[in-house]
């Protein structure tokens, strides 16, 4: 038998990362030495210590057990914990939730507050699963163009009175995937402002927070008054090398948790506790294993800019993210065209910009996540192609 997929799937793009798959699946199998910069998962282990912990939490009988929806309140304690740093106070009990990822939370939080037909304002170029989480909350779309010429930040004012009534979340993402711009506090309190006039929740989407070359950009939640109108969504996945874990959370606005709570009491059962417990020693330690990760991706971008520009490529500069953002040539018409083009004749992938929104026609992202010595010989070979 044969069975139709529901609408809501049919309605779907197509996900950017299978299709680069399938391109690079068929270029390995023709023997190609394929050097992979598109998908942003770090390759470096997971430092020791935190492997250690779920080593030892995993040995608890009782960690086998359901864990609890909101994540332990040890958990929730550590966030809070993390974010005193930032000198942003937090209530453990009312304002942290686990979430299995940052993903989960970002995908399930529409559920939790639009109703069909209501606006939800979404970046392009942007994380895809804000689009696709709009979709499947019956949301309507309304993308904000990040435009190079205002720092790949939403100009609020472009968006129609019309849509701003109708709004009820925006999704916000800073340090940005895939653009690597960081957000200054000004923009932040443009978008407080904005949100209160309208009544909208903002998502902040943090998970590259601590990824950044020498300055900690600010984030959301430092802001005064973002409590008031929203949420910010971090991840142990980049920050510790951590994808695999699959361990985040939401923290911010009481009554915008709850609601997210809510969705996910119905739909999942919370993140494995010795993974929670795992992601306590990470968030708890003294961040020394994360100023060697900074360093890393700060060595990778300098080297990767310099080969990039002595070759002719516009690079957008950055502080942050793992990402480099860059315009292509001028004689290919699309990123898409440049990207099989790229493939075909230097066995590199990398991710056209349009497969994260139309407004990311024209630019194409690499990720710094392989070993330095890939990076180089992958836009060494880019650089063949000027
Ligand atoms: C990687 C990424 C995430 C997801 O992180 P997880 O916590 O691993 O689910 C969320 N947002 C952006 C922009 C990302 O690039």
């Amino acid at each position: 038998m044969k069975f139709e997929l529901s609408d809501r799937v049919k309605d779907l793009p197509p996900y950017l990362f299978a299709q680069m798959d399938q391109l690079k699946q068929a270029a390995l199998q023709k023997g190609v030495d394929v050097i992979d910069l598109g998908i942003g998962d770090p390759q470096d282990p997971t430092p020791d210590f935190i492997v250690e912990a779920l080593h030892k939490a995993s040995k608890k009988t009782h960690n086998h057990r359901y864990p609890s929806y909101v994540g332990m309140l040890s958990f929730r304690e550590a966030v809070a914990k993390f974010y005193e740093r930032k000198d942003v106070k937090l209530d453990p009990q009312k304002e942290v939730l686990a979430l299995i990822g940052s993903k989960e939370g970002i995908a399930n939080i529409p559920l939790a507050f639009v109703n069909p037909g209501d606006v939800v304002l979404v970046p392009s170029p942007g994380y895809p699963v804000f689009s696709s989480s709009t979709l499947f909350s019956g949301g309507r779309q309304v993308t904000m163009p990040l435009l190079e010429k205002n720092g790949f930040l939403p100009d609020l004012s472009k968006i129609s009175q019309d849509d701003a009534h109708r709004a009820k979340l925006m999704f916000l993402n800073y340090p940005n995937n895939p653009t690597s711009a960081t957000a200054p506090l000004e923009f932040y309190k443009e978008v407080i402002e904005f949100a209160k006039k309208y009544n909208i929740i903002v998502c902040h989407d943090a998970a590259y927070a601590e990824i950044y070359c020498d300055k900690r950009p600010v984030s959301f939640l430092e802001v005064p008054h973002a409590k008031e109108v929203g949420v910010e969504f971090g991840s142990l996945s980049k920050t510790y090398n951590m994808t695999g874990w699959r361990l985040g959370w939401v923290v911010g606005n009481e009554n915008v948790v709850h609601g997210l709570g809510k969705i996910k009491t119905n739909i999942d059962s919370g993140a494995f506790q010795a993974i929670q417990e795992a992601g306590i020693a990470a968030l708890l330690s003294d961040q020394k294993c994360v100023e060697d990760i900074r360093r890393v991706y700060k060595n990778k971008r300098e080297m990767a800019v310099q080969l990039l520009e002595e070759a002719g490529f516009q690079v957008t500069p950055s502080e942050a993210t793992f990402y480099v953002w860059f315009k292509k040539p001028q004689n290919f018409k699309t990123s898409g065209e440049f990207v099989t083009h790229v493939l075909d004749k230097t066995g590199v992938v990398i991710t056209p910009g349009n497969g994260f929104g139309e407004w990311g026609e024209g630019y194409l992202r690499i990720s710094l996540t392989a070993p330095q010595e890939r990076i180089k010989e992958a836009v060494t070979r880019l650089a063949t192609l000027l």
